[in-house]
């Protein structure tokens, strides 16, 4: 099934991912089920896709570790093929609730993937008759849920019917802190729309957390070129304009409210947030001598973290 659009920008980041971890770059026994044709990508896009998972697993970690004594949720917006929930669970290192929302095309064909396969299903708590019944559902009523998983639809650009979706959720605790992850999806989002999102969710939430992953710098050469590309995909970058630099993103949440901001782009991430360990097991992996370029192209990337928590619960959660 060929998803066009924004949607389909999930079968290119399945690609990409499953091209690092198939050379090493990072384990993962799940990514090849959700991509249909294997694809070698360059070095330099195997390790700008390693350093992007190895972000976000980093934030992942320190927000189970900043909340370890009680429960915990997990909200990943847009999350297309992702496969966190699988790598999560084989270290043990689940929250209480791990939520995956998107768009009703990519949730269908996340469904249709995971019917085919029961050790699959086993790993996310399923039969394959949840996944019958989750299919024939109707969108807005298309549910897959375990008891630490649920995969559903939901529209970043309608928080009403978002709080409606998560209220339904058995065990879904408002009051819990919660942490809300974009992998490149809110670049997506018009401004205002994605606004509308963050107030929602730092007015519902006491104990919240926002991290995003996005592009900025859209006006030297490689910024242009970056929004040709996704431009001529049909599925233009509408944030980077508002946001185009680390001053416009942070000023962005500071100036809705969300008290604890860090924004940095990518080779400030690369070369100080993730273990070092990690980045030298990664940079053993393929011969890479294209510096320039990996700098410019990090430095078009940028890594958000926000969070608040009314009795600063969350206060230990940053990136530097
Ligand atoms: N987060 C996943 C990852 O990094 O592998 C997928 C990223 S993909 C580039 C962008 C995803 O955002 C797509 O799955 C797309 O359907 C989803 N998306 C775009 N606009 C959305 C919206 N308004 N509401 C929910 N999801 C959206």
């Amino acid at each position: 099934m060929e998803l066009g659009g924004v949607q389909g920008t999930s079968d290119d980041a399945a690609v990409s991912k499953l091209s690092a971890c198939l050379l090493g770059y990072y384990e993962d026994d799940f990514m090849r089920i959700f991509v249909g044709k294997e694809t070698r990508r360059s070095p330099l896009i195997n390790r700008g896709y390693f350093a992007r998972v190895a972000a976000m697993d980093m934030i992942i970690e320190r927000f189970m570790e900043a909340t370890a004594s009680g429960q915990r949720q997990i909200v990943v917006l847009g999350a297309g093929s992702d496969t966190t929930y699988f790598r999560l669970r084989k270290r043990g290192f689940l929250p209480d609730l791990y939520v995956e929302m998107d768009l009703e095309g990519v949730v269908a064909k996340k469904l249709d993937v995971i019917r085919h396969y029961e050790h699959v299903q086993e790993a996310l708590g399923v039969t394959a008759g949840d996944v019958d019944a989750a299919l024939a559902s109707p969108p807005s009523a298309r549910l897959l849920r375990s008891k630490n998983y649920v995969l559903t639809c939901a529209d970043v650009r309608q928080p009403e019917l978002f709080e409606t979706v998560l209220s339904s959720l058995e065990g879904f605790d408002f009051s819990a802190p919660t942490l809300f992850i974009s992998e490149c999806v809110l670049c997506y989002v018009e401004p205002r729309d994605s606004e509308q999102f963050l107030r929602w969710a730092l007015g519902k939430f006491p104990h919240a957390a926002f991290t995003s992953y996005e592009q900025i710098l859209p006006d030297d050469a490689f910024g242009r070129t970056m929004l040709g590309h996704f431009e001529s995909r049909g599925c233009p970058l509408l944030a980077i304009k508002s946001f185009p630099d680390i001053q416009a993103q942070t000023r962005r949440f500071e100036t809705m409210g969300w008290p604890q901001v860090e924004v940095f782009d990518m080779n400030d991430v690369y070369y100080k947030c993730i273990p070092r360990s990690q980045v030298r097991h990664a940079e053993r992996i393929e011969i890479f001598d294209e510096f320039e370029e990996w700098h410019m192209m990090q430095a078009h990337y940028c890594v958000i973290l926000t969070s608040r928590s009314q009795d600063n619960r969350l206060e230990g959660l940053r990136l530097l």
